[in-house]
């Protein structure tokens, strides 16, 4: 059988080290020769950014930041950058701070230092999100793509269990979208089974004891590998989905991921059984004998969830029944055509109602 593929890596330097990220930012600063830099951090983030920069000259201190980057906070942003001659960004937080940090690269390309604190996984994709009315778009440009990287595991100790579930669980979407998403390859694949691999045997271990950093360490890693794959695979119809719960209906970001993901999975895994079968194995719950592959990634991803006691509802989370026949039009009008199973009205009411009701998900 023959290999062909088209693979990009996209141009990142990571400094990775628990305990060492104002060090890192530091010297950082000083090999770029900044003299202007902006941090983005939000008022419950401002203790852990004033650690992260104490050895750092800040021009400007930033602390409105809000989930999916409405549009004029992005230009009040890039107004403020501007005024103050500002020549590096640096992003201390989660997917919202490293959000607004693109927003302003992408039309200032001011280049972007991140340092992030949940596993949303932003800072390695060149992915930028805005939200206007109640229509999120997205779009890919490589001025968004932070140029630096400083993971610190100690910096994300203070997230509560609760959220740190669901965003390891944000995390393990990018790997599993990852296996069927538009520019899907062999490359992208392999980082997203060893991510999935490597969060599914930290999360428990942080679900068992929040301020374990050796596990926080894990998953940070996990979240790396899960976001460049995703960056390089591209967004598949888990987060098309997302991204019009989130911008449609307000949900939050990182528990709507790990609600819906099971479902998608449910949808596509029997179209891509070797992948489900490689996915159910990286999550450490391998198909039995005799086991159909789907129904074994699927029943390994909803044990997964399950025992780390992650949300299983949409109606949880403020979406309604009312809700989903407008969200089944906005899914299909955004779905990638390279979906490995048609994206039918069915199909999309069927996963939505699913994953409103918390139904226990299985291949179709
Ligand atoms: P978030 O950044 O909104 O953070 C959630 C909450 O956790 C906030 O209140 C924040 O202040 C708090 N928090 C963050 N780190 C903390 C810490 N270490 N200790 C205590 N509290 C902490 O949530 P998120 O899930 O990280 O990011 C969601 C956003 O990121 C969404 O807008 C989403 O669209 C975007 N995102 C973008 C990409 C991309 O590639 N462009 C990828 C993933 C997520």
């Amino acid at each position: 059988m023959t290999m062909t593929f088209e693979h990009v890596t996209l141009g990142q330097r990571v400094l990775f080290g628990s305990g060492a990220a104002a060090a890192n930012l530091a010297g950082e600063v000083r090999r770029r020769g900044a003299g202007r830099v902006m941090v983005i951090a939000t008022p419950s983030a401002r203790p852990l950014a004033e650690r992260v920069c104490r050895d750092v000259d800040v021009a400007l201190w930033w602390d409105e930041v809000v989930q999916h980057v409405p549009v004029p906070l992005a230009e009040a942003a890039r107004t403020a950058a501007a005024a103050h001659g500002v020549d590096l960004l640096v992003c201390v937080g989660g997917g919202s701070a490293v959000g607004l940090a693109k927003a302003v690269a992408l039309t200032s390309g001011i280049p972007v230092v991140a340092v992030p604190t949940t596993y949303a996984g932003s800072e390695a994709t060149n992915v930028w999100g805005m939200t206007e009315g109640r229509t999120k778009t997205t779009g890919v440009d490589d001025r968004v793509l932070p140029e630096t990287v400083v993971y610190d595991a100690t910096l994300t100790t203070s997230l509560p269990v609760e959220f740190s579930v669901v965003s390891g669980l944000n995390a393990v979407a990018h790997c599993v979208d990852s296996l069927w998403a538009p520019r899907t390859d062999p490359v992208n694949r392999l980082m997203a089974l060893e991510g999935a691999r490597v969060l599914a045997a930290a999360l428990p271990r942080i679900a068992a004891g929040p301020g374990a950093v050796a596990a926080r360490e894990q998953a940070l890693y996990g979240c790396y590998l899960a976001a460049v794959a995703f960056a390089s695979a591209g967004s598949g119809l888990h987060h098309t989905i997302c991204h019009v719960l989130g911008g449609a209906f307000d949900l939050p970001h990182a528990p709507t991921h790990a609600v819906v993901l099971p479902h998608v999975l449910a949808l596509n895994a029997p179209a891509v059984p070797e992948r489900a079968a490689r996915l159910a194995d990286a999550l450490g719950r391998p198909a039995g004998p005799g086991q159909d592959p789907a129904a074994a990634a699927v029943a390994a991803l909803h044990g997964l969830c399950r025992d780390l006691g992650a949300p299983a509802r949409l109606a949880d989370l403020g979406f309604g029944a009312d809700d989903v026949a407008e969200a089944v039009r906005r899914v299909r009008a955004a779905a990638p055509p390279s979906n490995p199973v048609p994206v039918t009205e069915a199909a999309v009411t069927a996963l939505l109602t699913g994953a409103l009701t918390g139904a226990v998900p299985g291949p179709r």
